[in-house]
């Protein structure tokens, strides 16, 4: 079969031939029709330092995807031959204590699918039967290939109550501007989304953002004040991985104020901690999606009129991938989806 493959420890990656997956008695085989490139995917690509620490040399990338079922192993029970799935990329390990308590997403021994276990760039992909998720027909197939990214803006937003209250969101990649869709969807007052980016800030307000605020040329604090904002914002997300950003965020909250990390900040950030302290803020980290209940409220507020088609900005047939990776690799764009059909 056809696939995307980190083939070489340098910039760049591959299409070539490789065996189709072995599955074992728990496992399904899915047919893949779309896929959609993250962030991770770059970082896969540039070969960077995590890159070089992670990714075991050659592997087929890719996790973000939906396809059907094409076969089955002889333990798999509630799914059928030709389902229409997508499916978590965190596979977990089932025997440790929050596994088993059922919060599968704090599993301390995840191995991610096209990070450390063959992936989706590719015609077939074997994952876990447990980890399927199966789609109804409310939701598109280019949204289906997204729900992973919509799933960590989904996870984020909904940490916090949401329902009336002034939300900032630093950070407007393709995570921060589904994440609008999100907190309008939730009922929020204002959603300010900053960023340094303007094609994606234009996608943000697209998406349902009050305001959104270009930090190289307007100041936060002048918006707030023309929103009359006058104590602060009630719930950040940071989904940007700027300390800059962070720092903003935390100097913008409202005492008593809720912040969500999902961007990965650098490992030497600091930040002002009497900030948190005299505020009375509570930081929650950001990992993947819930198992499964993040999957369950995305498919949930997909038919009930969430719409984040416009954070989809590219399509490639699989055979031109490089355009796409080159495309994100600008900054321009929001998900870039590759056809394998
Ligand atoms: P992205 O890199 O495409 O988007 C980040 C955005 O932040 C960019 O548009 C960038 O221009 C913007 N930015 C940079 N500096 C800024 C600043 N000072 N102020 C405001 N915006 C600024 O990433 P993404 O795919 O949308 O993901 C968002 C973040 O979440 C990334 O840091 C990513 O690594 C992280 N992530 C975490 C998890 C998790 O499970 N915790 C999962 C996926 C992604
Ligand atoms: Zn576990």
């Amino acid at each position: 079969m056809k696939a995307l493959v980190k083939s070489k420890p340098e910039e760049g990656i591959w299409l070539e031939e490789v065996p189709v997956p072995q599955c074992g008695h728990n496992d399904v085989l899915i047919k893949v029709k779309k896929t959609a490139i993250c962030g991770t995917d770059i970082h896969i690509y540039n070969w960077d330092k995590w890159a070089q620490q992670t990714i075991p040399v050659p592997m087929v990338v890719g996790h973000e995807f939906v396809g059907n079922i094409e076969s089955m192993g002889s333990e798999v029970t509630g799914l059928a031959l030709g389902d229409r799935v997508s499916a978590e990329g965190h596979v977990t390990c089932g025997h440790c204590r929050n596994c088993r308590a059922g919060k599968r997403h704090l599993c301390r021994n995840t191995i991610g699918v096209g990070v450390n276990r063959p992936g989706c760039f590719a015609e077939y992909i074997c994952v876990p039967a447990s980890n399927v998720f199966k789609l109804t027909d409310a939701i598109s197939d280019d949204v289906a290939s997204v729900l992973d990214p919509l799933g960590n803006a989904a996870h984020t937003a909904l940490s916090f109550d949401l329902v009336g209250e002034d939300v900032l969101i630093t950070g407007a990649g393709p995570i921060g501007m589904m994440a609008v869709a999100v907190a309008r969807h939730a009922g929020a007052r204002h959603i300010v989304i900053t960023d340094l980016n303007d094609y994606r800030l234009n996608i943000a307000a697209e998406l349902g953002a009050t305001r959104t605020v270009n930090v190289s040329n307007e100041k936060l604090d002048d918006v707030m004040k023309e929103l009359n904002m006058t104590e602060g914002f009630d719930v950040g997300l940071e989904m940007s991985g700027s300390p800059v950003a962070f720092n903003e965020m935390l100097s913008k909250m409202n005492h008593g104020g809720n912040i969500a990390l999902l961007g990965i900040l650098p490992e030497d950030t600091t930040i002002d901690w009497n900030m948190v302290v005299f505020k009375g803020l509570k930081l929650k980290g950001i990992y993947g999606r819930e198992m499964f209940e993040t999957w369950y409220k995305m498919a949930s507020m997909l038919q009930s009129n969430l719409d984040i088609t416009s954070a989809i900005t590219h399509h490639y047939k699989i055979d031109d991938f490089q355009k796409g990776f080159d495309v994100m690799r600008t900054g321009q764009s929001g998900k870039v989806i590759l056809d394998w059909t």
